[in-house]
């Protein structure tokens, strides 16, 4: 069995509850979205395949029982459940993220999903595969990329309607220089929202560079 890989690293999760952690990356190749903003285009065709067993190796070099799997859209590749399987065995936390648009009941139980539920300004909405929602268990994460106001509305009432806040954990993440971090504080503070604003800590460690 392999994987198509755009690339394996050792970093800083810089989102989700794990922010912050040394954490190994596995990035999978290929993805059936386009979003307006999206940073990891390189990520939709290139890449090279690696068998089970390599990228199980890269992640035993390292210290870190922290594990993500992210893309692209993993989901795209039937791999990626061996891969987090064989991993969650091992003894790993194991995160995906996801971009909401394919059916994550599929993934092991004990994989975290940290499930995009794609906003107005992502251009994607109409992709996403709402199903997901009754699938959510209270260890996953769903995340809102916000570019604007409307989003942030838009966003306020998918949470009230799907009563998400009962689910699991939601993030907001503002789009990365288009909205201001400290702008989404003050609307989140202002309306006493019970989500977690996520700063994309890798992007001010970096500034965004690929493979960290
Ligand atoms: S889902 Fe992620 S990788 Fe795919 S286009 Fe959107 S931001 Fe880029």
């Amino acid at each position: 069995m392999y994987l198509k890989v755009t690339e394996l690293f050792y970093s800083i999760q810089g989102e989700s509850s794990y922010l912050g952690y040394p954490c190994s990356f596995v990035r999978l190749s290929g993805c059936n979205l386009r979003c307006r903003y999206c940073d990891t285009t390189y990520a939709y065709t290139e890449g090279k395949n690696y068998e089970l067993e390599e990228i199980m190796r890269f992640i035993h070099s390292h210290k870190t029982k922290l594990v993500t799997i992210t893309g692209g859209e993993p989901l795209l590749q039937e791999g990626v459940i061996p891969l987090a399987d064989g991993l969650l065995k091992k003894g790993y936390t194991v995160l995906i993220e996801t971009n909401g648009s394919l059916p994550i009941a599929l993934l092991p139980r004990g994989v975290i999903r940290v499930m995009d539920i794609k906003c107005p300004g992502s251009g994607m909405t109409n992709f996403m595969y709402w199903e997901n929602i009754h699938d959510l268990q209270p260890i996953d994460e769903v995340k809102f990329v916000i570019s604007d106001r409307y989003d942030y509305q838009w966003a306020k009432n998918i949470i009230t309607k799907y009563q998400l806040l009962k689910r699991c954990q939601v993030l907001f993440s503002p789009v990365f220089e288009q909205l201001d971090l400290r702008t989404l504080a003050e609307w989140i503070l202002t309306d006493e929202l019970e989500v977690r604003l996520q700063p994309q800590l890798h992007k001010f460690i970096w500034g965004g560079k690929r493979g960290k």
